[in-house]
């Protein structure tokens, strides 16, 4: 998504190796405009799949998935980050190992809210070593949902995840694929 990667060469600036960040327009401030153009594009990349819910995880994804779904006409569900345990068995849930803070944690959603009826198209912004992807569709498998596929804003092809999922055939669509980056040479896609 050409609009997109202008955007991140323009405002992303890259820590380290492997830290993109994109505060102006995605993980901070938000960019509406852009985001409407980002879920209009989801909108139409998975507009043949049935998609009657979209899930995401707290807290960076959940704006992204509230635009996008005002294009697929179907709710939102976050997974929540949990301290508590699963203690009437009321809610499935995962663990996942977070890339920006390293912490292994609880992630959960009630069973209220996915079932064998819904068609999920999870949704996120970065798309790294696949922890956070693996523990959504860890998630949906356990709900008996049908996973229709995996909508990413920016993925940084040069970690494992992207093709590590792709693998297990999740269907996974990234509208910006980092091929390599640098804190001095900037962002380069594939
Ligand atoms: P993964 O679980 O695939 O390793 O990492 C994905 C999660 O970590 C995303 O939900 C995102 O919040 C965060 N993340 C991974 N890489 C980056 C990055 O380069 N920049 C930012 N801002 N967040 C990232």
């Amino acid at each position: 998504m050409e609009l997109l990667k202008q955007r991140i060469r323009q405002d992303g600036e890259v820590f380290g190796p492997d830290v993109l960040k994109v505060d102006r327009f995605l993980n901070h401030q938000l960019d509406i405009a852009l985001l409407q153009e980002i879920g209009k594009e989801f909108a139409r990349r998975f507009s043949d799949c049935g998609v009657n819910k979209i899930l995401t995880i707290e807290a960076s994804g959940i704006g992204i998935a509230a635009i996008t779904a005002q294009y697929f006409h179907c709710p939102v569900l976050f997974a929540k980050k949990s301290q508590s345990k699963n203690i009437a068995g009321e809610v499935f849930s995962t663990k996942v190992q977070s890339f920006t803070h390293g912490k292994l944690y609880d992630v959960i959603v009630s069973k209220k809210f996915l079932s064998p009826a819904d068609r999920v198209l999870i949704l996120d912004d970065f798309l790294a070593n696949g922890a956070a992807l693996d523990g959504l569709i860890d998630l949906v498998q356990q709900s008996g949902a049908t996973l229709t596929g995996a909508g990413i804003v920016i993925e940084k092809a040069f970690q494992p995840g992207g093709d590590r999922i792709r693998a297990r055939g999740v269907r996974v669509e990234s509208l910006a694929r980092i091929a390599a980056m640098d804190p001095n040479s900037g962002v380069t896609f594939l």
